[in-house]
């Protein structure tokens, strides 16, 4: 039985998402990866526990996490039923649906058919009765985005969700799926999008009408998928992430590609007395709009390196001009 650790809400801080009621950890925990039915139930189970054992209250999800498609919800089903049931009001439980999923036209995208038909599995693969947060994972170009929003606005009313968000829709999109939702009295919580070191694209007007918006922003691969660690310094080891072949979403191209920028951030990581992967967290969180960063881990060490960075989320102004001066390289 898993009891959780009595002083699990003293160091981690946690951060208002956007001008919402709720707070989340300026730390998260993805399954994207390391959670599905190829992977080692037992050390998903270890990560979990330490996730939430410091702090770590909210757990993101997809329909689609896995492979296969679906595994990581059921896994996240068994560990609440075995450790995490106790302690269900105090998790954010979010899942999406956009992805493919299932055949024929009903099984992708954004229309209320497939958006409501998926939620219901989702609940279903997880064993609960609502998510915290329900997102569109990606704006559909054919289906209208009030039919989108819509849906998770349904969602709400019918008591299988508490807030809605959005993951991947550009500023525009943003600002138009935000007044849709506003009109039906279901605000926009948050927006989840990639960013790190090595992707700064929110910067580009995202983060600016998040704030205009009262929308939070949740980054995800924030350690550009483990290149923000140390784990490719000394060339790429079996069983990471660049080797995995069943997703082709980091390559050991793009892992040779950024190396030289790599050991430079590594250096200077160094200097400020932290490593790398801490100090990338700690970069995307200097931004006010970024509510939480959403890491994944593939072990407990990984993680327990990843929470420390909050001992340094500070940086200097000199700092963020070597940050940019390496950037530009
Ligand atoms: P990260 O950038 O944090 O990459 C995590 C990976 O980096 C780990 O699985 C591990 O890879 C490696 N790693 C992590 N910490 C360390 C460490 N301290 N030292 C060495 N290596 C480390 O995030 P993800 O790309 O995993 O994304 C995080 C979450 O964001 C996902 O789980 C998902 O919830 C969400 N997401 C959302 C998307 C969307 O479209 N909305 C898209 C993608 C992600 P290794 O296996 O090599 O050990």
């Amino acid at each position: 039985m898993f009891i959780a650790s009595a002083d699990r809400y003293e160091t981690m801080k946690y951060n208002r998402t956007g001008r919402s009621g709720l707070k989340l950890p300026v730390i998260s925990l993805g399954w994207w990866y390391n959670f599905g039915g190829l992977d080692l139930l037992e050390n998903g189970r270890l990560i979990a526990r330490h996730a939430f054992d410091h702090g770590i209250t909210h757990f993101d999800l997809a329909n689609n996490y896995g492979p296969p498609p679906g595994s990581a919800e059921e896994t996240f089903g068994r560990l609440l039923r075995e450790d995490f049931a106790p302690y269900r009001d105090e998790l954010i439980i979010s899942t999406k649906a956009g992805y493919d999923m299932w055949p024929g036209p009903y099984g992708e995208w954004g229309s209320r058919k497939y958006m409501l038909a998926s939620l219901d599995q989702s609940l279903k693969r997880m064993g609960l009765e609502y998510v915290d947060i329900f997102y569109s994972h990606r704006p559909d170009p054919e289906t209208p985005l009030e039919e989108t929003m819509g849906a998770l606005a349904s969602a709400v009313r019918q008591g299988k969700a508490l807030y809605v968000g959005i993951s991947n829709y550009s500023p525009e999109q943003t600002r138009q799926a935000a007044r849709i939702l506003r009109e039906l009295s279901t605000p926009c919580l948050i927006h989840q999008a990639r960013y790190s070191l090595l992707d700064r694209w929110v910067e580009d007007g995202l983060l600016d009408t998040l704030e205009e918006e009262g929308i939070g922003a949740i980054v995800f691969s924030p350690l550009a998928q483990g290149q923000l660690t140390d784990r490719y310094l000394n060339g790429i080891p079996e069983g990471a992430r660049a080797t995995k072949t069943e997703r082709v979403w980091l390559t050991p191209k793009d892992v040779k590609q950024n190396l030289p920028k790599i050991r430079k951030l590594n250096k200077l990581a160094g200097q400020r007395g932290q490593s790398l992967a801490q100090m990338a967290i700690a970069w995307v969180l200097r931004k006010p709009q970024v509510t939480s960063a959403l890491v994944g881990a593939s072990s407990v060490k990984q993680l327990e390196t990843n929470l420390a960075a909050l001992n340094n989320l500070k940086f200097t102004q000199e700092e963020l001009k070597v940050i940019e001066d390496i950037l530009k390289e």
